[in-house]
């Protein structure tokens, strides 16, 4: 018995069978009770009154109850399977019981009547049996068992009375059951099977669904650091923005830019640049929160966008900033990143992500030319030079460089003769439209747009042909920008210049400042290489302002360091001067000239000759003069000098 009492192990064929069940017992309730009453009703006066109107009664109550029961029980939807499955089993239990009560009902009931009365008794046990197995076509072993339980005893009693047609009638109805069981397994097979694959179906577009969730995932993530990458981040700014314009709440978007991760990825690797971003990501993360968005824009950049107060944010800005200046150690090397901050916020920068963006990068880089590791917020200062920048790169980009630029020259002098051993030549721009532009704006506008080279090349051909008119003792000293000396092509063009000049390249020192160097370590280092070859010198220019080390300055082919003048003014201090004398030495134990700039006063120029300097630059000589100014302040000025071994 217990082995076809065995329901299926699907959850969802047990589950769809009960909502089957729930919509045919209680039809099997009515259909049972109302051809009962037929029978009853057919009996009432031939029987005894307990077999119709005490049994029945009985029998009436118990379906109309199950059928309150079925009625009331839970929807499919909202039981589980064990409870479903219980309720199968009990059905199952029931029905034998009830088919039991019936037959045993009917049979003995047969014995009152005529062959009318016998008839309809058949009939009914016939209809209710085969009524029975279609209610209970999907619980196919509630079905069988009635039909065992009803039919067998049936035909036996037919055939122990003997009446050859019941006989018959009983071999009939029980040849039409037994088929009908058959056509019933076979339907409940194709309805298991359905369910089956529905639910195969089911669970193929639920992996569907996983692994399209999975793939959008990754197609927002960044694959290094695992933060979310710039698509996800501009799409949520964008989200952030609208939802932003309409409740009128404040958004703040920023640019973070690591400090110092160009120079590390070159030195160590590629290979240590990523391990080291995987760390910053991994910071980032700690960070991150529901209010606060970090994402991986390329490169050393990341993304924020915070939603709530400005100066919170802000803060949070800085926050991380200075959490990641904590020196990273990587296979047990130390390296010191650190990080700085450009920050807008909606709607005071901007009313666009173009314009929010483009105003945090903005900040940002005003911050890392003025204080790295900081973090600032785009205001209408940044306003204001922004929309002069907007007319200092409009008037470049129409400028006439013959007409417009021209060169002054600063004195370069030994301190120890008095006596200029060369000039520095610095650029000078005066617009026709917007007047004279101090050459750090203009070098940097025309390095934005791209237009730095040409003007470098336009400024170094005037310089080159001038220098020709000055005493042939004099080195002149030339600025190229962080661009130019990773430019292998514009590098090639100065070259040119130099042969076709006719200047003679030893005579020549290029300029370069430490960002320059930093910007790409080992282009750097080529292009400083091919102009040594070509007999030029080189200056590693305002030296102290940013991150050198010693051991910096060991790895790179230079002749001179100039020391920049922020070092001079603090010379009445004495760790000014503790500083300027290291530098000093270390310029002596490597075998570079040294010189030291923005000498103001006579009080400077003593203390530093008492140091051991040299050569100096600045205002107490001469500031920068063009030509003409130039060649006659040193007629004017230096004669007589002595030579430097005179006075060694
Ligand atoms: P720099 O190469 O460090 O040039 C020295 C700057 O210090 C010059 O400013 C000069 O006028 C100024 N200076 C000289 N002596 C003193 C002094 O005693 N006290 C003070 N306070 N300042 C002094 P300038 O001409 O405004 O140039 C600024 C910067 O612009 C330069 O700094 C250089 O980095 C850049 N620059 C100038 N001309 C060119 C150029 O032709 N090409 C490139 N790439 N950069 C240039
Ligand atoms: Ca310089
Ligand atoms: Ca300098």
């Amino acid at each position: 018995m217990t082995n076809w009492m065995v329901f299926s192990r699907q959850p969802d064929v047990v589950l769809a069978q009960y909502a089957e069940l729930k919509r045919q017992v209680p039809l099997l309730y009515a259909l049972l009770a109302v051809s009962a009453c037929a029978v009853g009703y057919t009996h009432y006066a031939l029987a005894p009154a307990w077999t119709t109107l005490g049994f029945l009664g009985a029998l009436v109550t118990v379906c109309v109850w199950r059928i309150a029961c079925w009625l009331a029980a839970p929807a499919a939807d909202s039981i589980g399977v064990g409870q479903a499955r219980t309720q199968l089993v009990r059905t199952t239990i029931l029905a034998g019981v009830l088919g039991f009560v019936f037959i045993t009902w009917s049979l003995v009931i047969d014995h009152y009547g005529g062959p009318a009365e016998r008839g309809h008794v058949a009939l009914f046990i016939a209809a209710t049996v085969i009524g029975c197995i279609f209610c209970l076509v999907h619980l196919p072993q509630a079905a069988m068992l009635v039909t065992a339980i009803v039919t067998l005893p049936y035909l036996l009693y037919y055939v122990l009375r003997g009446d050859p047609i019941f006989i018959a009638m009983a071999l009939n109805i029980a040849l039409v059951t037994g088929v009908m069981v058959r056509v019933l397994l076979n339907s409940f097979q194709g309805f298991t099977a359905m369910i089956e694959s529905k639910s195969a179906l089911a669970a193929k577009q639920d992996e569907t669904e996983r692994l399209n969730a999975e793939n959008a995932r990754l197609a927002h993530t960044d694959m290094l650091t695992g933060l979310p990458n710039r698509r996800f981040f501009f799409n949520r700014l964008e989200e952030a923005l609208n939802a932003a314009r309409m409740t009128r709440a404040r958004i703040v978007v920023g640019v973070l830019d690591l400090d110092r991760f160009k120079p590390v990825n070159d030195t160590y690797g590629h290979a240590m640049g990523d391990r080291l971003l995987t760390e910053v990501g991994r910071r980032l993360m700690g960070v991150a929160s529901a209010e606060t968005l970090l994402a991986r824009l390329g490169g050393d950049e990341f993304g924020i966008l915070l939603t709530g107060d400005v100066a919170d944010s802000q803060a949070l800005g800085q926050t991380i900033c200075d959490m990641l200046a904590v020196p990273f150690v990587i296979d047990g090397q130390r390296i010191n990143l650190g990080c700085s901050a450009g920050l807008a916020a909606y709607p005071d920068a901007g009313s666009c992500v173009h314009e929010l963006f483009d105003r945090s990068d903005y900040a940002l880089y005003h911050v890392k030319s003025s204080k790295r590791g900081g973090c600032a917020l785009f205001s209408i200062d940044h306003e204001t030079l922004i929309r002069s920048e907007r007319a200092i790169e409009a008037a470049l980009q129409a400028a006439d460089f013959e007409a417009e630029l021209s060169i002054c020259y600063q004195p370069i002098m030994c301190v120890l003769t008095h006596s200029v051993i060369g000039v520095e030549a610095l650029g000078r721009w005066n617009s026709p439209s917007i007047g004279a532009v101090p050459p750090d704006r203009f070098i940097t506008t025309a390095e934005r747009l791209g237009m730095i080279h040409s003007l470098t090349l336009a400024l170094f051909a005037k310089a080159l042909s001038e220098f020709a008119q000055m005493p042939e003792d004099f080195r002149l000293s030339f600025n190229l920008s962080a661009y130019d000396i990773t430019a292998p092509d514009c590098l090639d063009r100065v070259k040119q210049l130099v042969l076709t000049s006719g200047v003679d390249p030893a005579r020549l020192t290029f300029e370069l400042t430490e960002t320059a160097l930093m910007r790409d370590f080992n282009a750097a280092v080529e292009g400083i290489t091919a102009l040594r070859a070509l007999g030029a010198q080189i200056a590693l220019d305002d030296f102290g302002t940013g991150y050198s080390s010693l051991g910096y300055l060991r790895q790179l082919p230079l002749d001179t360091v100039k020391v920049d003048g922020s070092f001079t003014s603090n010379i009445e201090e004495a760790s000014g001067r503790t500083i300027l004398s290291a530098i000093l030495g270390l310029c002596r134990t490597l075998g570079l000239e040294c010189i030291v700039e923005g000498v103001e006063s006579e009080m400077q120029l003593a203390a530093l000759k008492g140091l051991g300097y040299r050569r100096a630059q600045g205002y107490l000589f001469a500031r920068p003069m063009p030509l003409a100014a130039c060649l006659d302040w040193q007629r004017a000025a230096i004669l007589p000098s002595f030579s430097e071994s005179e006075v060694a």
